[in-house]
C-alpha cells in the first residue's frame, strides 16, 4: 500500500526518513511517476516535502544563490537574477527535456535522480556549486563535483534529503556556453553535452569544462589557457583533456565511439563560442 507523508517541518521530514524503511522524497515526481508506471519502483512510503518551509525559495546571498530543493527547473531557466548572475546555469536548465518536465521537476529531484546524462550538473560542477544535505544528524555540504560517485550512485545517504543548492554567481568577466547534442529529437536525453566557462585570471584564462552523458557520471575538468595559446591550440587542449575523461556508454541512442565523437564536437563548439566573447586583455 502506498502512503504519502506530509511533514510540516524539516525536523519532521528527517525524522520520518530515519524511521521509515525505503522512504523516498517526492520532489516534482517526474522520474518517480515513470518508475511507478513501469512497475519497477516498490517503495511504499513517499515524503511530500512541500510543507517544509523554505524549500521553494531562491535567496540571493553574498556571491551566490541559495536555491531551495523544490524550486522548479523552469524557474531557474527564466529567473531574471539567474540569467543575469549565472547565465550558464539558466541556459543549462533551459535545455532539460521540454517545458512540461521543466515546470514540474525540482532542482533537488534533478540532482538526486543521479542520471549520468542530466544537463544541470555540468554547469553546476563548472561553477563549483554545493548541495546542502540534511538528516537527523544535522546538515552537511557536498560539492557537486564530488556528489556523483558512479553510474546511478550519488553521495546522498538513505536518511538524507537535499534541502538546497548553493550556486555561486559567475566570476566577473567570465563567459559560458552549454552545448547539448542528441541523436533523436532535440529535447530527448543527450548523447553528449559540454558546459564550458572561461574565467579570466591575472595572467591566463581558466577554461572549465563539465561533461555530461559521456561517462558513468558527470565529469569536471579544467586547464589554463596561457597568453601564448591561440584559439585552435585552446580547442585542441580542451578536446585532449575531455578525451581523457570520456568513457561513453553505448545504448539505443548510439555506440560508444559515436558518443565520443559527439563529445569532441560538443566541447569544440562550446569552447569556440566562449572564445569569441571572452575579453583577453
Ligand atoms: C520525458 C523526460 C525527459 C527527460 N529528459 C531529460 C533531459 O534531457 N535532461 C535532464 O537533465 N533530465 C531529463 N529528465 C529527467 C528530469 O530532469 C528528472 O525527471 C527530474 O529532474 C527529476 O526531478 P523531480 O523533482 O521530478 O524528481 P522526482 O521524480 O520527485 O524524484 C527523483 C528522485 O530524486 C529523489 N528526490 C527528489 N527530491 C529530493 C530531495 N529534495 N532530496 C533527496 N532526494 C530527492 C526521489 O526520491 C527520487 O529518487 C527527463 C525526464 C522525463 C520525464
Amino acid at each position: 500500500m502506498t502512503r504519502f507523508h506530509r511533514p510540516g517541518s524539516l525536523e519532521e521530514a528527517t525524522t520520518l526518513l530515519s524511521e521509515l524503511d525505503d522512504a523516498m522524497v517526492y520532489g516534482g515526481g517526474t522520474a518517480i511517476q515513470i518508475l511507478l508506471k513501469q512497475g519497477i519502483l516498490f517503495t511504499e512510503d513517499f515524503l511530500d516535502i512541500s510543507g517544509v518551509p523554505g524549500l521553494n525559495d531562491v535567496v540571493l546571498t553574498d556571491g551566490g544563490f541559495r536555491v531551495g530543493s523544490l524550486v522548479s527547473l523552469r524557474h531557474m531557466e527564466t529567473s531574471e537574477d539567474v540569467r543575469r548572475l549565472a547565465p550558464l546555469v539558466a541556459q543549462t536548465y533551459g535545455k532539460v527535456a521540454n517545458p512540461r518536465v521543466r515546470n514540474t521537476a525540482s532542482v533537488g529531484g534533478n540532482v538526486a535522480h543521479g542520471d549520468y546524462r542530466l544537463d544541470p550538473p555540468t554547469a553546476l560542477a563548472v561553477l563549483d556549486a554545493t548541495l546542502e544535505l540534511s538528516s537527523v544528524e544535522g546538515t552537511r555540504e557536498v560539492s557537486v563535483r564530488e556528489f556523483f560517485v558512479d553510474f546511478q550512485v550519488t553521495d546522498l545517504q538513505p536518511d538524507e534529503m537535499i534541502t538546497a543548492l548553493l550556486i555561486p554567481h559567475q566570476p566577473p568577466g567570465s563567459v559560458g556556453h552549454y552545448t547539448k547534442l542528441s541523436s533523436l529529437s532535440e529535447n530527448d536525453w543527450p548523447c553528449a553535452t559540454a558546459a564550458v566557462l572561461a574565467v579570466p585570471e591575472d595572467d591566463f584564462v581558466e577554461i572549465r569544462i563539465g561533461l555530461g552523458a559521456l561517462a558513468p557520471t558527470t565529469r569536471y575538468l579544467a586547464f589554463d589557457m596561457t597568453p601564448d595559446m591561440n584559439d585552435q591550440q585552446t580547442v585542441e587542449a580542451a578536446i585532449e583533456i575531455a578525451d581523457s575523461a570520456m568513457d561513453p556508454i553505448a545504448d539505443v541512442r548510439g555506440s560508444a565511439s559515436y558518443k565520443a565523437t559527439l563529445g569532441r564536437v560538443a566541447v569544440e563548439e562550446a569552447v569556440r563560442t566562449v572564445l569569441k566573447e571572452i575579453n583577453r586583455d
